[in-house]
């Protein structure tokens, strides 16, 4: 790097603009060399989950999405019948997913769209809508193997509370883990008792936390979903956040930005008083969410830092950015500031283990 620069110094002008250019190169050489020290080995500043993926698989995999046709006990009246207060399943399912349909007619569907991208894509029958372990054992394994037989699908993400699981079906899912992909995904939206309570989760932080302990070390891969931003919390509680999925086996974290939409009981109270609420603009929550990733275990692999409402059924707040959008705009920003995921993270203080 000296020989190079001291050339610079000697050459003449186009001759030093020219090493100019290669020192710089040099320069981001280096840097991306520092980078891939990161336990992701990429360059990028946080553990991402595509790389993930082509790290276990080694190929294209999408997720497809499916509507099974579960309820949840928060809408069934075990627990409530009016739901979690930002609710409104209509917002994470695409339009192929109707319970009407067979999982492998759904799955078909979904496999019809993606194949354009090339044959060699594969999937990961993801069942997302509603509760998707609350219901007896044997029609899960119905569904869930069903699922399994079409071609192409490697394996099952399952999303689900952290109160509608039990031994019965984590061994079961265990057995299924020794020769597929299985992913248990769980809604945690807020460690605060408080926040859990406003949003009408009906369950408590401590039952999230006993749920995903009792999932480990069952060759799950554990994930954890969070809304940041949910009356209730503030600053600094969504920053304990991170702490506690440092604490937690969790595998794979998603992030959602609350938001607000048609349909959900707190679209009622922002209509009545928006002040309720204090919805993150693009700049408050890219700074949030950089103090989030700081913190945060660099092992744990972000599957996604927002999410998107279709356009028709949103209130706020109004973005006008695509996830994946968001997400160069977010990496950009931890860039410009020199952060990184885990950048302030201490191992000693966690219990999880690399
Ligand atoms: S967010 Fe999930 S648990 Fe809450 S009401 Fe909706 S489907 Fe039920």
């Amino acid at each position: 790097m000296n020989y190079i620069y001291a050339k610079i110094l000697r050459g003449g002008k186009s001759n030093r603009k020219y090493h100019v250019s290669i020192y710089a190169k040099s320069l981001i050489f280096v840097v991306n060399i520092i980078k891939m020290n990161h336990p992701w080995k990429t360059t990028r500043p946080f553990n991402d989950y595509s790389s993930y993926i082509k790290n276990i698989f080694g190929v294209r995999v999408q997720k497809l999405s499916l509507n099974a046709g579960f309820t949840c006990p928060n809408r069934d009246g075990v627990k409530g019948r009016k739901g979690c207060t930002y609710c409104n399943n209509l917002s994470f399912n695409p339009a192929y997913c109707k319970p009407k349909k067979s999982i492998t007619q759904q799955l078909e569907e979904g496999k019809s769209f993606f194949e354009r991208k090339g044959k060699s894509q594969k999937y990961l029958a993801y069942f997302q809508a509603y509760t998707n372990t609350y219901a007896p054992l044997d029609l899960l394994k119905d569904l869930y193997e069903e699922a399994l037989k079409v071609p192409g699908v490697l394996g099952l993400v399952i999303s689900t509370r952290p109160d509608c699981i039990d031994e019965q079906k984590l061994d079961y899912l265990t057995e299924l883990a020794k020769d597929f992909y299985i992913s248990l995904e769980y809604g945690m939206e807020s460690f605060n008792d408080n926040t859990l309570d406003a949003i009408n989760r009906c369950h408590s932080a401590e039952e999230t936390r006993a749920a995903i302990r009792a999932s480990e070390g069952r060759g799950l891969h554990l994930g954890g979903h969070l809304v940041l931003g949910l009356p209730g919390d503030n600053e600094e509680t969504i920053l304990s956040f991170a702490d506690e999925v440092n604490q937690l086996p969790l595998d794979l974290l998603k992030l959602h930005h609350l938001q607000i939409v048609t349909g959900s009981t707190m679209f009622k109270q922002y209509t009545e008083d928006p002040g309720y609420f204090s919805l993150f603009s693009v700049d408050s929550y890219l700074q949030l969410l950089l103090s989030f990733m700081e913190r945060l275990n660099p092992d744990t692999v972000i599957e996604r830092f927002t999410a998107e409402a279709p356009a028709d059924i949103l209130v706020a707040p109004k973005w006008s950015l695509k996830n994946f959008e968001f997400t160069a705009k977010f990496e950009k920003h931890l860039n410009e500031n020199n952060a990184w995921q885990g950048k302030f993270f201490d191992r000693s203080a966690s219990l999880k283990v690399a």
